[in-house]
């Protein structure tokens, strides 16, 4: 992934590095073990820079609304599950989005009632900024958290994020949790994940650290307000506390996105900003202090330029520390250039724009044609030469999907080569945790982390074709799906 021409034959694996790259002589006299990839291609591991692997390993127990066409269709689905709820059970539906459905509004409480009212019931939408609760939820959820209706049963932003906090998820859960969220990841060739955790989530991954259980690379993002006391920190090959995560805003679905001017379907709503250019000055200052990166969720333009001006006025280590914007959506040109000058990387989820920014699809709804027009500018971001690295929010995870949706963006003079999607999976990934040097392309000496792919990308006519057919963390084979 370093040039665009090259292509290597064959490498040693020896104590979980990469040797001796395309040296005949060694490989096949040395070797202990020799692998034939013959009619496969081998490609730097993925790197999924933007994941919440806890969740996504909890939600696989949970019931799955992804599918579904109206709320009724949902209600189905939960009340099977309540069927089977033992007392104190949760019931909890996830990924759904009432865009698709025949009735496009968001559920309440009171429609929820018809699941139970025994059990606490909460339905989480797609977006992850918004979910519905029952009655018996809210009674859960204390006077603390901010935006909780409690006559609709709406929840956004931090109360949705902090749901595992509420539901009690304990430390074993979570463990197996991401044992299970490392095997979607092998499954789909991601040898590494920008993982955003709070506090008990980390310590999950420190005792599975001990235990020699992870495969997978893991770099730590953790909620800013749960970092009291903590520094970055390497604990192993496998595993790091890397920075600090920051919500300016929250998302174009749940129209909490802070915007300048209204959501095109909500006249007089422009979003909401969590937090002011003076919190977040300071917050700079501290994670600086501390010698963190911060990774700052921005979507919104108007969250944009609030988190730009802050960092124009209160970082001093912004190229040392690669901080980084996480989805910047509505990505205007005035802030591309300022965003070069800052020396910030961008970390963006091409599977969005492709998903719902299609003609008619819900971006539309929400911004209106002309300002969809200008929203993930891929190719603008590449031409400023900005370092820009993909990640799949959970969305679905899957490094072949998002790079098929990056070139094959909606609009046309967005779209991307192969290639540089490629790259913002693998060796820019690399970059924004500051990996270069163990990770992200064929090097000597560098992690034996890589995939074999049924296909070469570059010649493929449609990557969703693809398939994953052995992935390699570290020499280890963690996943094989080749034929007999
Ligand atoms: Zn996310």
């Amino acid at each position: 992934m370093e040039k665009r021409s090259e292509q290597y034959h064959g490498f040693l694996v020896e104590k979980g590095r990469i040797w001796n790259i395309d040296d005949f002589d060694v490989i096949m006299g040395e070797s202990d073990e020799k692998i034939d990839l013959t009619g496969y291609f081998v490609l730097p591991g993925f790197i999924d820079s933007h994941t919440h692997m806890v969740e996504m390993g909890l939600d696989v127990k949970r019931v799955d609304l992804s599918d579904t066409d109206s709320f009724d269709e949902a209600l189905y689905y939960l009340k099977k599950k309540e069927e089977e709820a033992e007392e104190g059970d949760w019931i909890i539906g996830v990924g759904f989005d009432e865009t698709v459905w025949k009735k496009t509004s968001y559920p309440t409480k009171e429609e929820l009632a018809s699941v139970s009212e025994v059990h606490p019931v909460i339905i989480k939408r797609i977006c992850g900024h918004l979910a519905v609760a029952n009655s018996e939820a809210l009674e859960s959820i204390g006077d603390g958290w901010d935006f909780v209706d409690r006559e609709t049963g709406l929840l956004k932003e931090e109360v949705v994020w902090n749901l595992e906090e509420i539901i009690a998820v304990s430390k074993e859960e979570r463990k197996e949790a991401i044992l299970d969220a490392i095997e979607i990841a092998h499954s789909e060739g991601i040898t590494c994940v920008h993982d955003i955790v709070d506090r008990e989530d980390w310590e999950a991954y420190c005792e599975l650290d001990e235990e020699g259980a992870l495969d997978l690379r893991v770099k730590c993002y953790i909620h800013f307000n749960e970092s009291d006391g903590l520094h970055p920190t390497e604990k192993s090959d496998f595993l790091s506390l890397n920075g600090l995560k920051l919500y300016a805003d929250g998302s174009i679905g749940a129209r909490s996105a802070a915007l300048n001017e209204d959501y095109e379907d909500d006249p007089g709503n422009k979003g909401m900003l969590l937090l002011d250019q003076n919190d977040m000055t300071e917050m700079i200052k501290d994670a600086e202090e501390r010698d963190f990166q911060l990774m700052v969720h921005a979507i919104g333009d108007r969250a944009m330029s609030t988190v730009l001006d802050a960092f124009e006025e209160a970082s001093e280590k912004s190229k040392e520390l690669r901080h980084r914007i996480e989805h910047a959506e509505m990505l205007w040109e005035e802030y591309i250039k300022r965003i070069r000058d800052i020396d910030l990387v961008l970390s963006t989820q091409p599977n969005f724009a492709y998903k719902w920014s299609q003609p008619s699809e819900m971006n539309e709804k929400r911004l209106g044609k002309e300002r969809l027009q200008k929203c993930d500018p891929f190719w603008d971001i590449q031409r400023a030469l900005i370092k820009m690295t993909f990640g799949s929010d959970n969305m679905p995870m899957s490094p072949l999907y998002g790079i098929h949706s990056a070139i094959n963006h909606p609009v046309l003079g967005q779209r991307i080569s192969t290639y540089n999607a490629l790259q913002s999976y693998t060796m820019n990934g690399a970059y924004a945790a500051r990996d270069e040097k163990k990770l992200g392309s064929f090097e000597e000496g560098k992690f034996a982390d890589f995939v074999v792919l049924s296909e070469n990308p570059l010649d493929a006519d449609d990557l969703r074709d693809i398939e994953v057919k052995m992935t390699v963390v570290g020499g280890k084979i963690v996943y094989d799906a080749r034929e007999e």
